[in-house]
């Protein structure tokens, strides 16, 4: 069903002719964006300058690298393949069990809860880079400083006070799950989960509370920080600098460095022309981690129905926006 929206893209039509509302704002609501901001996003960041100073009093190991890295991937893959090309995106369809699991694992990256993140992808693709996209860098003005203004406004600033998606109107399928209502419910839970693990392991493995402080502080503050920075570089780099294989009539952007720090995120502008496509680099030889992991859970019968737009309907695609843009470009 095509979405009617306003012009300022906060209502839609329904069929009888009423609107429904697509994002709230209350002061409620961004009580909890600050306190979210402050615990997930500010705290890590003190977390990784303790790691910093401590590892030239005693330099890390093994144990803290792997940590980190074991933790990165975990919640990386949460991320990417589960709250962004299953839950948002449909990309592919598998069974409650790993459902609930990539839900645990992507909540651990504290970026918030499933639902509510797959709502809130889910407007920035109807909306991108257009008011109402909560993260657009390019809604500030022209001139350096406002470019400026946008891109800290996409990468940071944004989470501390936004609208909040209509969760009713975003994500119904997802709110028909009852497992997945449940798992998301407890992301605070998940995300405590995801700092036990590293700062219990890293205390198992040395025996000793040093090893549980840097356990916690490379698996769990560092980690965290590197994932949020990945992320957030989705919504002000990817939408301000790279490449454009498809000529969308918004600003996102492919970038091969961010390809491979972000799990495949960074195949960004492939992922709007085809959103549902389960592979975002779209070519066998890029490197898409979370299309590889999708791929890993299909040979094992855990995954099925992964939709991958075929060569015929990307190059028409690509060429179809090519034409529309030069058009646009002369008549304009
Ligand atoms: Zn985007
Ligand atoms: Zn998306």
């Amino acid at each position: 069903m095509e979405v009617v929206l306003d012009k300022a893209n906060q209502y839609h039509q329904l069929p009888n002719g009423k609107f429904r509302r697509l994002a709230v704002d209350s002061e409620y609501i961004h009580r909890m964006q600050r306190r979210h901001f402050l615990l997930f996003d500010l705290l890590p960041l003190i977390g990784v300058a303790a790691a910093v100073v401590l590892a030239f009093y005693r330099p890390i190991g093994v144990m803290e690298f792997s940590l980190f890295a074991a933790l990165w991937l975990a919640t990386g893959l949460g991320i990417t393949a589960g709250y962004h090309r299953l839950f948002a995106h449909q990309a592919f369809q598998t069974s409650t069990a790993v459902r609930v699991l990539l839900t645990i694992m992507g909540s651990m990256s504290g970026r918030g809860s499933m639902i509510s993140w797959a709502a809130m992808h889910r407007r920035h693709h109807e909306v991108a880079d257009k008011p109402g996209d909560m993260h657009s860098p390019n809604l500030h003005g022209t001139g350096l400083v406002n470019r400026v203004r946008g891109f800290i406004h996409a990468h940071y600033t944004w989470m501390l006070r936004h609208e909040y998606p209509n969760v009713a109107h975003y994500a119904p399928d997802l709110l028909r799950d009852k497992w997945l209502v449940w798992a998301s419910r407890h992301y605070y839970g998940w995300v405590l989960l995801g700092l036990a693990i590293p700062t219990v392991i890293g205390g198992l493995v040395t025996m000793s509370w040093w090893g549980a402080l840097t356990g916690f502080l490379w698996g769990g503050a560092a980690r965290m920080f590197v994932v949020e920075q990945a992320m957030s570089a989705l919504n002000s780099i990817l939408h301000t600098i790279g490449t454009r294989r498809f000529k969308l009539d918004e600003n996102s952007r492919n970038n091969v460095i961010l390809g491979v720090l972000a799990w495949g995120e960074g195949w960004h502008n492939n992922h709007h022309a085809f959103p549902n496509s389960a592979s975002f680099a779209l070519r066998w030889f890029s490197i898409d981690l979370g299309y590889w992991f999708i791929r890993l859970l299909a040979l094992f019968g855990l995954a099925w129905d992964v939709r991958v737009p075929g060569r015929d309907q990307i190059t028409a695609r690509a060429a179809k926006l090519e034409a529309r843009h030069a058009g646009g470009q002369e008549a304009g």
